[in-house]
C-alpha cells in the first residue's frame, strides 16, 4: 500500500468507521446514529449485539459478522461493496473499533482501493479511565491485554518499565489481582488505578499503590465486569548529589575539554548544563 497515495479514486463507496456506546447507550452521538441509519451494511463483531443497539434507536440497517474467523474471507467482498457504491459501517461490540478490537486490516485494504475511510469518533474505555486515574495524562501508552500467563505478562510489563508515561491496560477480572501483583514487581510499586463498569451503573475507579490494589482484590475476589488499569509514569531519576556530579565531571575532564566534559555530564546526569557548567568551572578553579 502506497502512503502517498490519493484518495477518492475509481472506487465511490463510502466506509464509516463508528465509536459506539461502552455501556451507556446516550453516548451513541446524532452522527453515529446517522452514519448506522444511513450505511447499506452494517459490519460488527457479533450481530446480536449491534442488533440490540440498532433496535434501541429504530434502526433498521441490515448487520453482518466480521470477526478474526471470518475477516479474511470477507474483506474482498466488503471491497467489492464499496466498488459498487456501497456505504460500509464498520462498528464493533462497544467502543472503537480497532482498539483491541477487529478491524485494521479492513481498514487497511479500503484505504488501498483509494477511498479514505471516515471515523465517527466515540467513546474508548482505555482513555475514559485515564481521565478518571487522576494520574499524569500528559503522555500514555496504551498497552492492551496483557498475555493471561504469569510469565509471558511478566516479561511484557518488564518491556514496558521504561516508557516515560502512563500505561493503559485491559484487563478481565479473573486475572486482576494477579496482574497488579505481576505489574508491582516489573515496574515497581507505582500508583495506580482500576476502572470497572465504565459509564455503566456499576461504574467505580479504585486508586492506590499496585501492591494495596493487589492486596484489595486478592482479599475481595475478583470484581464483576469489565476493567481498565491505569498505571502512572514511573519516578524520574533522583538527580545525582554534588559530590557525584564532581565525580563524573574529574572522570570527563581528565580526557576532554572542559566544554566537552559538561556536554557529556550533562547528557549522563540529566542535571542542568548550567549547573554543570559551574560545578565545572569551580573543579578547574580548584585544580590551578
Ligand atoms: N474497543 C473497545 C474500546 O474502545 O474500549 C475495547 C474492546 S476490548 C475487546 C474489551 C475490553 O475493554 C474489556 O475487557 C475491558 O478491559 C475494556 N472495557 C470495555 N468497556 C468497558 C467498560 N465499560 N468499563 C471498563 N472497561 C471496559
Amino acid at each position: 500500500m502506497s502512503s502517498t497515495r490519493v484518495t477518492g479514486g475509481p472506487a465511490s463507496g463510502r466506509f464509516t468507521i463508528v465509536g459506539t456506546p461502552i455501556g451507556n447507550l446516550s453516548d451513541l452521538s446524532p452522527r453515529g446514529q446517522a452514519a448506522l441509519m444511513d450505511a447499506d451494511v452494517i459490519y460488527c463483531e457479533d450481530t446480536r449485539v449491534t442488533g440490540k443497539l440498532c433496535a434501541h434507536f429504530g434502526i433498521k440497517t441490515p448487520c453482518r459478522a466480521y470477526h478474526e474467523h471470518n475477516a479474511e474471507a470477507l474483506r474482498p467482498r466488503i471491497l467489492e461493496a464499496l466498488a459498487q457504491g456501497q456505504a460500509v459501517t464498520l462498528v464493533s461490540d462497544a467502543g472503537m473499533p480497532l482498539i483491541s478490537d477487529p478491524g485494521y486490516k479492513l481498514v487497511q485494504a479500503v484505504i488501498g482501493t483509494g477511498i479514505e475511510p471516515q471515523v465517527v469518533p466515540g467513546p474508548t474505555a482505555a482513555t475514559t479511565a485515564l481521565v478518571l486515574a487522576g494520574l499524569p495524562s500528559d503522555r500514555f501508552f496504551f498497552a492492551g491485554f496483557l498475555p493471561p500467563k504469569s510469565g509471558a505478562r511478566r516479561k511484557a510489563l518488564g518491556e514496558l518499565a521504561q516508557i516515560p508515561a502512563s500505561l493503559i491496560f485491559y484487563e478481565g477480572p479473573s486475572r486482576l489481582a494477579a496482574m497488579l501483583n505481576d505489574a508491582a514487581e516489573a515496574l515497581g510499586d507505582r500508583s495506580a488505578a482500576v476502572s470497572r463498569e465504565l459509564t455503566k451503573l456499576y461504574e467505580e475507579t479504585r486508586r492506590g499503590r499496585l501492591s494495596e490494589l493487589a492486596e484489595h482484590y486478592q482479599t475481595q475476589g475478583a470484581p464483576k465486569g469489565e476493567i481498565v488499569v491505569v498505571v502512572g509514569p514511573p519516578a524520574p531519576a533522583e538527580a545525582p548529589s554534588e559530590g557525584d556530579l564532581d565525580a563524573m565531571l574529574e572522570d570527563a575532564m581528565r580526557e576532554n575539554s572542559l566544554k566537552d566534559a559538561v556536554a557529556y555530564v550533562t547528557n549522563i546526569s540529566g542535571t542542568k548544563k548550567k549547573l554543570v557548567y559551574e560545578r565545572a568551572l569551580k573543579l578547574k578553579e580548584q585544580s590551578q
